[in-house]
């Protein structure tokens, strides 16, 4: 249920989350487990957005991650599924031919794949709706050519995935973009939601900041990690030893909670504002409940 007018957050690759994860950047390599509910996968890796989606709610990732509900269709995913399609294969040109014209002409071709992605087809979308993703899309590639010109980038690696162990976690990423500037890497992540307010900035660069993690362990150290809300701006912090050595204790946390609900078979419910977007409430009591404390009854 969600209340119209209200802003829905953000998954870790930027597109409006419709449940956790994107399609090509959550991995989940499963894993069969000694705990008490034989039959029940726990994950062989963690990912950033798989381990957001635990720290913000077990019952969540419960749904997601063990019972593998599929993530409900939705077009905001679907319009950043394509943007970021576009972009990667515009910076696959060579730079000159990084401008309008060939982002057009490259979004026409990727424009077939988008239209058999499993969420097109499960929306069931008619033509004018079909338009309107194109055109929602168009408009954030339109925005990204004012935010930087591409032909400038001198790019070192796209959708690179990332696979190793993090202070003994595995963990799995597929980073957007690697870049180098002035002989230094930036790891950057496209995104097509809102650009955070101040306040929320340290915490949303984590993500990016665990994929320098990663790219540190595999000996590609990053010396700054962007995340990039195409039209609203650029969020970026310097990749430190300090910043690192933060996100890689707070997976390894996340890790051994995680480990300890699954062999326990127990994840309890996180009740709060994000339940409005939480695509499993219909099927969650507390999350129902709260709902209606929020907003009312549902109509
Ligand atoms: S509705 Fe709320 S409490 Fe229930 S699973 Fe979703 S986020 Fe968790």
């Amino acid at each position: 249920m969600t209340i119209p007018g209200d802003v829905p957050p953000l998954d870790d690759n930027g597109v409006v989350s419709t449940a956790t994860g994107t399609p090509g950047t959550d991995l989940q390599l499963g894993v069969q487990t000694d705990g008490s509910r034989p039959g029940r996968e726990g994950p062989g890796y963690l990912s950033p957005s798989s381990a957001g989606t635990f720290r913000q709610c077990q019952r969540r990732w419960e749904y997601r991650y063990i019972d593998r509900r599929p993530d409900p269709p939705g077009i905001p995913a679907l319009v950043g599924t394509f943007v970021h399609r576009v972009l990667e294969e515009l910076l696959h040109m060579p730079p000159v031919d990084r401008n309008v014209e060939v982002a057009k002409k490259l979004a026409r071709a990727v424009w077939p794949e988008v239209q058999e992605h499993d969420a097109y087809i499960a929306m069931k979308l008619d033509d004018d709706a079909g338009r309107r993703v194109r055109w929602s899309a168009w408009r954030l590639i339109e925005a990204y050519f004012a935010m930087e010109d591409p032909a400038t980038v001198e790019v070192v690696q796209r959708e690179q995935r990332v696979k190793c162990e993090l202070d003994g976690v595995p963990f799995v990423g597929i980073v957007d973009r690697i870049e180098k500037l002035d002989d230094q890497l930036i790891v950057t992540d496209y995104k097509t939601g809102r650009a955070p307010t101040q306040r929320y900035e340290s915490d949303r660069l984590r993500q990016v900041l665990l994929y320098a993690a990663g790219l540190d362990a595999i000996g590609q150290r990053p010396h700054s990690a962007r995340l990039m809300y195409i039209g609203s701006g650029s969020i970026e912090t310097d990749v430190t030893e300090e910043a690192m050595a933060e996100v890689r204790v707070e997976l390894a946390n996340t890790w051994s909670t995680l480990r300890t609900a699954v062999d326990g078979g127990e994840f309890p419910p996180t009740v709060g504002p994000l339940c409005n977007w939480c695509p499993y409430s219909a099927d969650c009591a507390e999350g129902t409940a709260e709902i209606e404390r929020r907003y009312g009854p549902a109509a």
